[in-house]
């Protein structure tokens, strides 16, 4: 039977691009996909500068730039006091050629990346083949897939679980998942209606100790493109309710004080339910994780999938080393070093950080808040120092740190 060098399981913007990159340096790879196409995906959509930088060099960037949105000033908001904080990110020029967010819908990311996999001869994607199963022997991995109701076996060399947090690959390694599920859920709904002429910034994180608010504007299919919020969900509300208009429209009149007959147009609405986790371990021998089977945090930051795709690309060049040139497999156990301890360390912390930030009841904790974002805000020194954590750049040097 034919030894595939990689088996990728998910064809979602990590394993696409784990793949991606593996083809470009020579591995011959095969990427499962559950679904018998990419997926309508309206989570992620905000790039941060170092995963613009990493993806240069595969010509995504480009790509994503002439359908994305430049976002190179967002903004700190309270509910009641209005504008607190302005960050332009043109303080970082001399930090990285991408001094801004770019904002993209996920779904618009992985038709770009399968496109350009699709055209290397080393690469294979199989839509509507589902993992089921995977053994280890020293040598090599067996995956059972199911597809057309036929069950099938495939062998690999290596196989990477890029299969989303519910992991299949993850559970069938047998890797645990620690850490914990938020109790509320957060609700995203898109508009047509236009916030910048409120003094919005294209993206705008507004606390309240009742009901936050994440502002992003969505390039869409062109401008002006479309507003979305993300905002979190009480107990109280079932999926049903919180999926009616009316209550989006409800936020949305609160949020921007406007009376009750004022009507947005919703033009998409979703639910999710938010975790911190991360897997204790990124590698079990021959399999590897990467992006949310690896660690999944709340959306407050964007740093979900920017930091799955730095897993990706950590990861891919690694094991490339390891399949074409013949370096040590302890090569891939630094892969975990690296990319697992900036997750624990940064990834989960800041965004548990700004969701309780966002969320703070105490009014003296609130205005200590707001005074020490005016003040990291007013010193050029500071501001750069803190753009550089809200940015990732300083994640990507931690991780390359570690050795
Ligand atoms: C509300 C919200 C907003 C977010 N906003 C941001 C943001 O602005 N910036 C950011 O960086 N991140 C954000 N994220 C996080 C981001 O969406 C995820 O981190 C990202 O989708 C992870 O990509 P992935 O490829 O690892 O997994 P997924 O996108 O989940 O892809 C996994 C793929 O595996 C496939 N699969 C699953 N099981 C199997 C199987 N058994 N066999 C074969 N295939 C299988 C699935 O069908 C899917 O295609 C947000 C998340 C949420 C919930």
């Amino acid at each position: 039977m034919n030894i595939h060098q990689v088996i990728v399981v998910g064809a979602g913007p990590v394993g696409l691009l784990c793949a991606l990159d593996l083809a470009r340096q020579g591995v011959q790879v095969c990427v499962l996909e559950l679904e018998h196409s990419t997926t309508l995906d309206l989570r992620a959509g905000t790039f941060h500068p170092p995963t613009l930088e990493m993806l240069a060099p595969l010509g995504v960037t480009d790509a994503m730039m002439q359908i994305g949105l430049k976002v190179p000033v967002w903004q700190s908001r309270d509910l009641q006091e209005g504008l607190i904080a302005e960050w332009d990110m043109s303080i970082l020029q001399d930090d990285t050629p991408y001094p801004f967010r770019l904002h993209l819908e996920q779904h618009r990311l992985t038709p770009i990346l399968l496109e350009k996999l699709t055209a290397y001869s080393n690469a294979q994607v199989l839509f509507s083949h589902e993992f089921i199963g995977l053994t280890q022997s020293p040598e090599h991995v067996s995956v059972r897939v199911k597809h057309q109701e036929q069950e099938v076996e495939l062998l690999a060399q290596w196989v990477i679980g890029a299969d989303g947090g519910k992991s299949p690959v993850r559970k069938s390694a047998g890797i645990e998942f620690d850490g914990y599920t938020w109790p509320e859920r957060y609700s995203v709904v898109s508009t047509t209606h236009d916030f910048s002429h409120l003094g919005y910034a294209d993206n705008a994180y507004v606390s309240d100790p009742e009901q936050w608010v994440a502002f992003f504007r969505m390039p869409d299919l062109g401008p002006p493109g479309l507003w979305r919020m993300t905002i979190p969900v009480g107990q109280a509300h079932t999926d049903e309710e919180v999926l009616d208009p009316q209550y989006a429209n409800s936020v949305f009149q609160r949020v921007l004080q406007t009376p009750a007959d004022v009507v947005y147009p919703i033009v998409h609405q979703s639910v999710y339910r938010v975790h911190q986790r991360v897997a204790n371990r990124f590698r079990s021998e021959r399999v590897l994780l990467a992006g949310d089977s690896a660690h999944v945090n709340n959306p407050l930051g964007g740093f979900g999938l920017n930091s799955g795709i730095h897993d990706a690309m950590n990861l891919s060049d690694k094991l490339a080393r390891v399949i074409v040139q013949g370096e040590s497999c302890e090569l891939l156990n630094l892969y975990e070093r690296q990319r697992k301890s900036v997750n624990m360390e940064y990834v989960q912390e800041i965004s548990i950080k700004n969701k309780h930030n966002l969320e703070e009841a105490d009014p003296k904790i609130r205005q200590e808040r707001f005074a020490q974002l005016r003040k990291i805000n007013a010193s050029e020194t500071s501001r750069r120092e803190y753009l550089l954590v809200s940015s990732m750049i300083n994640s990507i040097k931690k991780a390359n740190s570690i050795c």
